[in-house]
C-alpha cells in the first residue's frame, strides 16, 4: 500500500498509549515526505516494538526522539533514546532471536522483538541497525527503507 510515514509514527504511538506517558516524545519530521510502498501493518509494528523498546530500557522522564528524512533515493527513520544504550559488540547479535544484553535492569521481554523487526524491513528490502544515540547517549535503532522511483499521482 502507498502510505505516509507520519500517520505510521502515530499509528504505532497511539498503539503504545500509556506505556509512553511518562516519557516525552519528540517527533521531527519534514514538511513532507513521500509516499513510501509498504505494509502498513507490519511497519506499524517496527515502529511499536522500537517505541516500546526505547521506552523500557530508557528511564522515566527521558526524552525519546523521533526523526525522519529522505535523500531521494533512501527515506531514513530514528528512534532514539537517552537509556543505557547498546554496547557497541551487541549491536549486530541484539537482532539475532532470544539475545538479550545482559544487564540487571530486570525488564522481561524475549528477545524477539528486533528480530522480528529486521525480518519485516528485510522484507521491504531495507535495513535496520543500532548505534549510540545522539550525542552519543542512549541508543538509536535507525530504518532505512528505499524508497519507489514512480509515486501515484505525480507525473514522472
Ligand atoms: P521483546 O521480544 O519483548 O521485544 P526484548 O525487548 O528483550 O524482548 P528485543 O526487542 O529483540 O528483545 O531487544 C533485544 C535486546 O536488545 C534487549 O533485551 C535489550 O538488551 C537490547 N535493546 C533493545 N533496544 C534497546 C534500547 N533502546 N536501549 C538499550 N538496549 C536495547
Ligand atoms: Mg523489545
Amino acid at each position: 500500500d502507498w502510505v505516509d510515514l507520519p500517520d505510521i509514527i502515530e499509528a504505532a504511538r497511539r498503539r503504545a498509549g500509556r506505556l509512553l506517558e511518562r516519557h516525552t516524545v519528540r517527533i521531527t519530521l519534514p514538511p513532507a515526505l513521500p509516499l513510501i510502498c509498504v505494509d502498513p501493518v507490519l511497519i506499524e509494528q517496527v515502529v511499536f516494538n522500537l517505541l516500546d523498546n526505547a521506552r523500557k530500557y530508557a528511564p522515566p522522564d527521558s526524552t525519546i526522539t523521533v526523526w525522519a528524512g529522505h535523500d531521494g533515493q533512501t527515506l531514513t527513520l530514528e528512534i532514539s533514546d537517552q537509556g543505557p544504550g547498546i554496547p557497541p559488540e551487541d549491536r549486530e547479535r541484539v537482532f539475532d532471536m532470544f539475545y538479550r544484553v545482559d544487564r540487571n535492569d530486570r525488564q522481561s521481554g524475549t528477545g524477539l522483538g528486533l528480530a522480528i523487526c529486521r525480518g519485516i524491513v528485510t522484507a521491504h528490502g531495507g535495513t535496520l541497525q543500532a548505534d549510540s544515540g545522539l550525542n552519543g547517549v542512549g541508543a538509536s535503532l535507525i530504518l532505512r527503507l528505499p524508497m519507489p522511483e514512480t509515486v501515484p499521482g505525480v507525473p514522472a
